[in-house]
C-alpha cells in the first residue's frame, strides 16, 4: 500500500493550487443552504473533467450531485466474497447567512474534491465504486437526510469527510436533534366582562415551560431542551385562545432524543389535562441523528494524517459540538467526521474570524493534508478487503449497544 499512498500524495500535490482556487472561489461567492448553484456546478464540473460520471439534482435536491467512477455491481452491505467495496467522499459547500464561509465548508468541498481526484488517478480502475457526493444544506435543512432517504449510500461501505474546527479530534461529538412545535388551544373571552368563560392558552404554555424545567434537571449528559414562545396572544383584553412554543431538543444518542421528545409530549398532554386546553405536538423539519464514530476508519485516517504532522486526539468528554446531518449517514453506514484545527482552541466556528481562517494559509495546509488522508483512507477501503469488513463489524457492535 505504501506505493499507493505515495502516488496519492503526488496526485494531491499536483492539484494543490487548483484545489485552493476552488476553495477560494467558494469562499468569495458564498451561497446558503439549497442555493449553492455555482458551488455545485463548479465541483461537479471538476469531477466530470477528470472522468467521473456525474448526476446532478439527485435526491430531489437541485444543488446535490453524485460523481461516480469504478464498477457498480453490488448486492448489499458487508463486503461478502461476491461484493465489491464502495466508498463515498462527502462534499459540503453551503455557507451561513451574513457570515459567509464561517463554517469552512469551502475547505470540506476542496478536500473531498482533491481526495476523489487523487484516489481515481492513483488507483485507476479497481473493482469497487468511488463516489463523490455533493451534500448541500448542512447548515439548514440537511441535504444528507434526503440523500440517505433516497438510497444514495446503498452499497457504500464508508462515508468520508473532514470538518475544519478549533480542535484536532478524531471524531465528532454531535448530538441527535429535533425541533418540535407545541400549540395549546384554549378559549377567548373578555378577562373582566366574561372571566369564567376564558381558557388561557398562554397560561398553559407557561406551565409547560415550568414543567420542562423540572424534566430538564434529570436529563442525561448531551440532552437538553431550549424553548421559545412563537405565539402568545394579541391583546391584554382578550384571554389568549391560542399559544405556541417552538422547542429545540437534543439527545446524546438518537434513542435518548426519542425519549426526550416522548417526555415533552407527556408534559404537554399533562398540562393540557390540568388546564382544560387541547394540545398539538408536531415535528418541524427532519430529525438529525447522533454521530456514530467508526474507530476502524477513524484510526486509518488518523494514521495517514500523522504523515502531515497532525495528531488527532479523542474529543474532551462531555463536550458536544452541536448536531449535523452527517449523523443520519453515520447511523446507516461506517463514517468519519474528524475535526482538524485551522484556529487555536479559544476561537470558534460561525464567527468572522473563522471565516477569514478558512481562506488563510493554515486553512490551505489543513485542506491539503485532509485531501491526502481522505484519499489514502478511501484506498484502504477499496484495496484492502479486511477494512470494509472490520469497519462494518465495528459499526454493528455500536449499533447493537445503541451508540
Ligand atoms: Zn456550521
Ligand atoms: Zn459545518
Amino acid at each position: 500500500m505504501e506505493s499507493v499512498y505515495a502516488r496519492i500524495e503526488q496526485e494531491v500535490a499536483a492539484r494543490a493550487d487548483r484545489l485552493w482556487d476552488v476553495s477560494l472561489a467558494l469562499h468569495h461567492a458564498p451561497e446558503t443552504a439549497y442555493e449553492e448553484h455555482r458551488a455545485s456546478a463548479l465541483l461537479a464540473g471538476e469531477l466530470e473533467r477528470e472522468g467521473f460520471r456525474v448526476e446532478r439534482g439527485v435526491a430531489g435536491l437541485p444543488t446535490a450531485f453524485t460523481a461516480r467512477t469504478g464498477s457498480t455491481a453490488r448486492t448489499g452491505n458487508g463486503a461478502g466474497p461476491d461484493e465489491v467495496p464502495g466508498v463515498a467522499l462527502l462534499l459540503e459547500y453551503d455557507a451561513l447567512p451574513q457570515l459567509g464561509h464561517a463554517c469552512g465548508h469551502n475547505l470540506i468541498a476542496a478536500a473531498g474534491l482533491g481526495a476523489a481526484l487523487a484516489a481515481r488517478a492513483a488507483l485507476g480502475e479497481v473493482a469497487g465504486t468511488l463516489l463523490a457526493v455533493g451534500t448541500p444544506a448542512e447548515e439548514s435543512g440537511g441535504g444528507k437526510v434526503a440523500e440517505v432517504a433516497a438510497g444514495l449510500f446503498d452499497g457504500v461501505d464508508a462515508a468520508l469527510m473532514f470538518h475544519p474546527g478549533v480542535h484536532d479530534w478524531a471524531w465528532a461529538p454531535l448530538t441527535a436533534s429535533a425541533q418540535v412545535r407545541v400549540g395549546f388551544h384554549g378559549r377567548a373571552a373578555h378577562p373582566t366582562g366574561n372571566p369564567t368563560e376564558g381558557i388561557d392558552a398562554l397560561g398553559a404554555l407557561i406551565q409547560l415551560f415550568n414543567t420542562l424545567g423540572v424534566l430538564d434537571r434529570r436529563l442525561p449528559t448531551g440532552s437538553h431542551i431550549q424553548g421559545i414562545v412563537t405565539e402568545g396572544g394579541r391583546a391584554t383584553n382578550i384571554v389568549p385562545a391560542y399559544a405556541e412554543g417552538l422547542f429545540g431538543l437534543r439527545g446524546g444518542t438518537t434513542s435518548a432524543l426519542v425519549e426526550l421528545v416522548d417526555g415533552l409530549r407527556s408534559c404537554a398532554q399533562g398540562v393540557a389535562l390540568a388546564t382544560g386546553t387541547q394540545v398539538d405536538v408536531t415535528d418541524v423539519g427532519g430529525r438529525y441523528e447522533h454521530f456514530r464514530a467508526n474507530d476502524v476508519l477513524s484510526g486509518l485516517f488518523a494514521r495517514h494524517l500523522r504523515a502531515a504532522g497532525i495528531t488527532l486526539a479523542e474529543p474532551e468528554p462531555g463536550i458536544y459540538l452541536g448536531s449535523s446531518d452527517i449523523g443520519n449517514v453515520s447511523t446507516r453506514l461506517p463514517a468519519i467526521h474528524p475535526f482538524l484545527a485551522i484556529m487555536d482552541p479559544d476561537g470558534s466556528d460561525h464567527t468572522p474570524e473563522f471565516a477569514r481562517a478558512t481562506a488563510g494559509p493554515r486553512g490551505r495546509q489543513v485542506m491539503l493534508a485532509a485531501a491526502r488522508a481522505l484519499a489514502c483512507t478511501a484506498a484502504d477501503v477499496l484495496l484492502r478487503p479486511d477494512v470494509p469488513a472490520r469497519a462494518w463489524a465495528a459499526f454493528r457492535e455500536k449499533a447493537a449497544a445503541g451508540l
